[in-house]
């Protein structure tokens, strides 16, 4: 299977910025607007670049007083390769894909010569992707100080930013289609720097971590996800080192179950994956067992149809945790 990428175009024009003193740059700019030459010559030199509203595009000057605008340093992706499932209303825009369609293992390729990436934050891993507290914990939580840069982990698009109080337990939250196929999740942030439908490059400051939302100290809350499901980011970085485990990253099917983690070999992910049937021994309960098998009492009870007042019977066959594919 070859590895994807969702954009098509890959056009990249590059300027050597030549530097040019106020004066002579304010002359030509007259000039031009005289003049409104727009031909450039295939041997005219550039001598300065001059921003506009659009970060990517620069109006670039050149020595027989001609200019062009040219796209610098934009991200190989293109507006089209996102339109589809676009949805900046929701959080989640994949909500209604279901496990079943997605395939059981898809190769995605991270990063090559021409799309570059970029670990969010470096830090340590205050929390893992795990079932934790009763609830299922699908991000990375890395620690930082508040105001800590927060940067884009691969080029893309910015689907989704909600201010705190907006995105439930997220606080404020940037959420990034990349053309690779991946979402990132960022989280609990004190600043957005960035604005809906932007294109972002890897490494490029998106926000300032923070603690914004259901959050008990300044961390960053970092997800990855893919059709909408979500799966261990450490998968993907070591967030301590800042180094990207592989340019190629298989996905696979059981990777979306909350038990598997980066870290196992195939087999116990698969075996994470799994529906597992305890027989009740004398002195189980529902609280225990849903400690013990890492999932809650409401679950249990959902996957047996009873209820949490049901009187458990001896050598009593229950589904304490449900395959997921
Ligand atoms: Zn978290």
């Amino acid at each position: 299977m070859q590895p994807i990428f969702l954009n098509k175009k890959m056009i990249r024009k590059t300027v050597k910025k030549t530097l040019l003193t106020t004066g002579l740059l304010a002359l030509s700019l007259s000039t031009f607007a005289q003049q409104g030459v727009k031909e450039t010559s295939e041997t005219a030199v550039a001598i300065d670049t001059i921003n506009t509203r659009d970060k990517y595009t620069k109006i670039v000057l050149y020595d027989n007083n001609t200019w062009e605008y040219v796209e610098i340093d934009k991200p190989n992706i293109s507006d089209e390769d996102f339109a589809e499932n676009w949805d900046s209303e929701s959080i989640h825009a994949f909500k209604d894909v279901p496990l079943s369609q997605l395939p059981d293992s898809v190769e995605l390729c991270l990063a090559d010569s021409l799309h570059g990436w970029a670990c969010p934050k470096i830090g340590a891993v205050n929390s893992s992707w795990k079932f934790r507290r009763y609830r299922e914990h699908k991000g990375t939580d890395i620690d930082l100080e508040t105001g800590d840069p927060i940067v884009a982990a691969f080029d893309g698009k910015v689907r989704v930013v909600r201010n705190s109080g907006q995105a439930g337990g997220y606080g404020n939250l940037i959420v990034i289609r990349h053309a690779n196929g991946l979402e990132t999740y960022y989280a609990h942030l004190s600043k957005h720097l960035v604005s809906e439908n932007d294109i972002v490059k890897a490494g490029e400051i998106i926000g300032l971590g923070g603690s914004t939302g259901r959050s008990t100290g300044p961390h960053l809350h970092f997800e990855c996800r893919y059709m909408g499901k979500p799966f261990d980011a450490e998968r993907i970085f070591c967030f301590q080192t800042g180094q990207l485990r592989d340019t190629i990253f298989t996905l696979k099917k059981h990777y979306f179950n909350i038990n598997s983690h980066y870290g196992q070999t195939e087999q116990q992910s698969i075996a994470a994956n799994q529906r597992v049937i305890h027989v009740v021994k004398s002195g189980d309960t529902l609280g225990a067992l849903a400690k013990r098998y890492h999932t809650t009492v409401k679950r249990i009870c959902q996957l047996n149809n009873i209820s949490s007042t049901t009187t458990l019977r001896l050598k009593q066959r229950l589904i304490v945790r449900e395959g997921t594919i």
